[in-house]
């Protein structure tokens, strides 16, 4: 589907964490996306810091078949685009174009299916996962792997968990005496990993900061993973 303008309303908006919080609304007339597919939102001139309207890319969260549609966006100080959309409510009005991108589940149900995420890269994966086209068809065994600095940056835990076949690991790089999961960047619990994984097997969905994809990746071609099975969304570099 071509991508094309929408009018969207804001039906919702809710602080996730102390940093990113989620947008919901729904868009003036159908808007068919695929999992892991993003929206180009205009950030109109008066709300950002130059003269004119800027573009900023936002993955949708929620599955295709779910209304009102949701983004999940991290707040960035100074930053135009998370900015204005943090300033929108209830009946606001905003303009996006859509769908983008062919970052999309990929994965056929004979192979494993592995999500890497650092912070809110975590938005494509939990749309791939809760939509129809994976449930109906999901992988042999599906991992994802969520990356963040402190216990309180973490996303969608809960229904994450509880997707069947999938186990959902968060990794924090500053945990607090407390935390009982993994500690350190997902790269390192990769690291930690050798013949036990079944590298071969399995297709790589890979989304956030660039510095982690680009680490994940040489990684993954170390151990013997075919480029082809290696998919990403770079948010920033
Ligand atoms: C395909 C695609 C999908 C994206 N989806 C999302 C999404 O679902 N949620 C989201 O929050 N962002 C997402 N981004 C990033 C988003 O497009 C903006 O770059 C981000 O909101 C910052 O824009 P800004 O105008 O607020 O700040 P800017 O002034 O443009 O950016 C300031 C700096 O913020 C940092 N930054 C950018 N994005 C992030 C982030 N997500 N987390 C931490 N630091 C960041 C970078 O270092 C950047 O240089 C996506 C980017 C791409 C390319």
């Amino acid at each position: 589907m071509a991508a094309s303008e929408f009018k969207c309303t804001v039906r919702n908006f809710e602080q996730l964490t102390p940093s990113v919080f989620a947008l919901a609304f729904e868009t003036d007339r159908p808007l068919e996306f695929r999992g892991g597919q993003f929206i180009s939102v205009v950030v109109p001139a008066g709300a950002a810091s130059g003269g004119r309207d800027l573009r900023r890319a936002y993955s949708i969260a929620s599955a295709p078949e779910q209304r009102p549609i949701e983004l999940c966006v991290k707040f960035i100080e100074e930053g135009p685009g998370s900015g204005y959309l943090a300033t929108l409510r209830p009946g606001d009005v905003f303009r996006g174009f859509a769908p983008y991108g062919d970052f999309v589940y990929q994965t056929p149900s004979l192979r494993n299916a592995c999500f890497i995420a650092t912070g809110t890269g975590i938005a494509p994966f939990r749309s791939m996962v809760l939509s129809r086209e994976y449930l109906d068809s999901p992988p042999a065994q599906a991992w994802c792997f969520l990356g963040v600095r402190t216990q309180n940056e973490l996303l969608y835990v809960r229904e994450l968990s509880g997707v069947k076949g999938l186990t959902f690991f968060p990794s924090i790089t500053q945990a607090s005496k407390d935390w009982q999961g993994f500690r350190g960047r997902v790269t390192e619990y990769f690291r930690s990993l050798d013949g036990e994984f079944p590298w071969g097997e399995t297709d790589f969905y890979l989304c956030g900061n660039g510095p982690m994809i680009t680490e994940m990746k040489e990684l993954l071609l170390e151990r013997g993973v075919d480029k082809k099975s290696i998919h990403q969304e770079i948010y920033y570099r």
